[in-house]
């Protein structure tokens, strides 16, 4: 019954992704690929006073990896810079640990079927590298880690 309401969000995020569209006045841009898929993104944000202010994003993906960043961007509107890495690392823990701290995602729990399928991880945390590397990309440097 839950995996069945997950996977109509998915897919309903998937056929009318939300926030996909380029964006004026983004100060933040970052491209994704994932070759193992052939999905591929750019997403774009609004940063002011390290709040993300807007978020959206262009692509052609797999329904998971358009579904993942339809509901990135969603979540993503309001939070500060650290709130949206923290985001980004519980949604990872979410698709690669077997005892994920699901709370606080939100909607975001949908994709925790994914992680059955390690072939599709990629596909769902593409946005979320993605924004990772938005989010470091402009004044923070690059570290060696
Ligand atoms: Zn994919």
């Amino acid at each position: 019954m839950v995996d069945d309401l997950y996977q109509e969000l998915i897919l309903d995020h998937s056929k009318r992704p939300r926030n996909c569209h380029p964006m004026e006045g983004a100060n933040r841009k970052a491209e994704g690929y994932n070759p193992l898929c052939g999905d591929k993104l750019k997403l774009y944000l609004k940063v002011e006073d390290g709040v993300v202010r807007d978020a959206s994003f262009e692509g052609s993906g797999c329904a998971i990896s358009t579904a993942s960043a339809s509901l990135m961007t969603e979540s993503l509107k309001g939070k500060t810079r650290e709130e949206a890495i923290k985001l980004l690392d519980k949604f990872h823990d979410l698709l690669t640990t077997d005892t994920p701290a699901a709370k606080d995602l939100g909607k975001l729990v949908v994709f925790c079927g994914v992680r059955d399928y390690p072939a599709r991880v990629k596909c769902a945390t593409l946005a979320w590298h993605t924004l990772r590397s938005a989010l470091e990309g402009v004044d923070t440097p690059v570290t060696t880690e």
